[in-house]
């Protein structure tokens, strides 16, 4: 089955209503009254007043397509198929009423029923936490998938922390040996480091309350959470390489052919590009239409930083100029029958892209131009290298990230004094630490949660949890 991605959100929504649940919109990527989350980065982040007590639901079964944040996955975008900054996910929630057994069942109905997904059931595999026999046992005797199929892995367990938390188990769709068919890659299995069996759903069974004194007990309610990436999905579905392959990335990665004149699928290193700006548009798009604005802080770095890095990218397509506010519309049109905001604010989310494009811009020109001098001056001199101060200038002071220092000053026939960069980054940041020691903690947080290096706060999915092994 073809399905547009459209569909497939279609689909799940109205699978789930026909089991009783009640959908819930999609809610704003800036988190509403919690202070302790940088950007929305999944279904439950948004229902977390259910599932804490706080507001009772009318009908304890909800149903949601949820646009989410995730910075911790930025270094992945474009070099795994299917990772994202800013994606979907689809998810079904049960708060204190069904459980493992009923989430199991329609997970799998839902990917293997012709009526639905219709998947071959024999391309799916599926993950539990090595001491979750009820979970294994349902997929084995009830469902019916093989032993060989279910594979038991330590990290299959949710953690964030004080609250509930759980065992979860994940399904993988075998794209087949033309995505990975090496035996002596030792991450080539459901749940290693691979794009051959892809995770397409992940199903969390929150049962334990983590407690204050680190100890776990049993919640008096037990409830359910899962996320399927709506990405991944229409990856499968359309059955193309990666998820910006589908109908949800091509209209844009088209337009910015059109832009640079380059042509997708010629070249990796121009690919990437063409996948990193795609992935970075979507998400600046729509956290500005949801009301961040880029700066020098907390989100709106997190949003500065995601539009440098794309116009950055783009210097390899050789686009020298502001285009990505050229984009905008695009995205409006891909997402405004789900999602009408972008659609809506173009005209302003237009506006900042591109002064914010046009600001970088200048930026540029004159980190180039102090680069010029240092490279005169230096050649002046007869040596052809860039000291390390001045490439740590550039750095910190003109955003220049030293690949790109680098590749000016090949352009120009020098070389950089790497371990004297190295030495004035250090040099800085052991300022910063002793000047942090007289900050408040909630600006050293606010500067730790702005450094997109850092994993966004984490509510939803955490992995690996050493303690879990003592619970079952
Ligand atoms: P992975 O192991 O591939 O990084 P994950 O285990 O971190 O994924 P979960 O936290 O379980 O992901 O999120 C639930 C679902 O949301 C995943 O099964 C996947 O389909 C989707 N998803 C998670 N992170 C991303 C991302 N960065 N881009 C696109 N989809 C994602
Ligand atoms: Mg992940
Ligand atoms: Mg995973
Ligand atoms: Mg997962």
């Amino acid at each position: 089955k073809n399905l547009k991605a459209e569909e497939i959100r279609q689909l799940y929504l109205d699978f789930f209503k026909e089991k009783g649940h009640d959908q819930e919109p999609s809610a704003p990527l800036v988190p509403f009254e919690d202070p302790s989350l940088l950007w929305i980065n999944s279904g439950v982040a948004t229902l977390k007043k259910y599932f804490d007590g706080r507001v009772i639901p009318k009908n304890p079964r909800i149903v949601n397509a949820q646009k989410s944040i995730r910075t911790n996955d930025i270094e992945n975008v474009g070099v795994t198929a299917r990772h994202h900054t800013f994606f979907e996910m689809l998810g079904n929630f049960s708060i204190g009423e069904y459980f493992k057994k009923e989430a199991i069942h329609w997970a799998w109905e839902f990917l293997t029923d012709p009526k639905w997904i219709g998947f071959d059931p024999e391309l799916l595999s599926v993950t539990v936490h090595p001491e979750d026999e009820e979970a294994y046992g349902i997929w084995l005797n009830e469902v019916g998938v093989p032993a060989e199929r279910i594979i038991r892995l330590e990290g299959n367990f949710w953690d964030i922390g004080e609250g509930p938390s759980g065992p979860n188990s994940e399904i993988f769709y075998d794209r087949g040996e033309s995505y990975g068919n090496d035996l002596n890659d030792p991450e080539l299995y459901p749940g290693g480091e691979n794009d051959r069996y892809l995770e397409i759903w992940n199903l969390v069974f929150s049962q334990f309350n983590h407690n204050a004194d680190h100890t776990y007990t049993p919640l008096p309610k037990q409830n359910i959470d899962t996320g399927m990436g709506l990405e991944r999905m229409a990856c499968v579905v359309q059955d193309v390489p990666t998820n910006f392959d589908t109908d949800l990335f091509m209209p844009i990665i088209r337009k910015t052919e059109e832009i640079s004149g380059k042509q997708y699928g010629e070249d990796k290193d121009s690919d990437l590009a063409f996948k990193v700006i795609a992935d970075h548009v979507r998400t600046v798009a729509f956290a500005i239409g949801d009301g961040a604005l880029p700066s020098n802080e907390g989100r709106g770095y997190v949003l500065r930083r995601l539009l440098r890095r794309a116009v950055r990218y783009a210097k390899k397509l050789g686009i020298e100029k502001p285009f990505m506010f050229q984009l905008v519309p695009i995205v409006g049109d891909i997402m405004k029958a789900f999602y009408p905001e972008v659609n809506e604010k173009e005209d302003f989310i237009v506006r900042v892209m591109k002064l914010e494009e046009e600001r970088f811009h200048e930026t540029l020109n004159e980190g180039l131009a102090i680069l010029s001098n240092v490279t005169d001056k230096q050649k002046a001199a007869g040596s052809n290298e860039i000291p390390g101060e001045e490439a740590f200038r550039l750095y910190d002071t003109y955003g220049f990230p030293i690949e790109l220092t680098e590749e000016y000053a090949e352009e120009a026939g020098m070389t950089i004094d790497h371990p004297g960069f190295e030495q004035a980054m250090m040099a800085q940041r052991e300022r910063a630490r002793s000047a942090r020691q007289n900050v408040n903690s909630m600006q050293t947080q606010s500067e730790v949660l702005g450094n997109i290096k850092e994993p966004s706060e984490f509510i939803g999915y955490t992995d690996t949890v050493a303690e879990a092994n003592v619970l079952f």
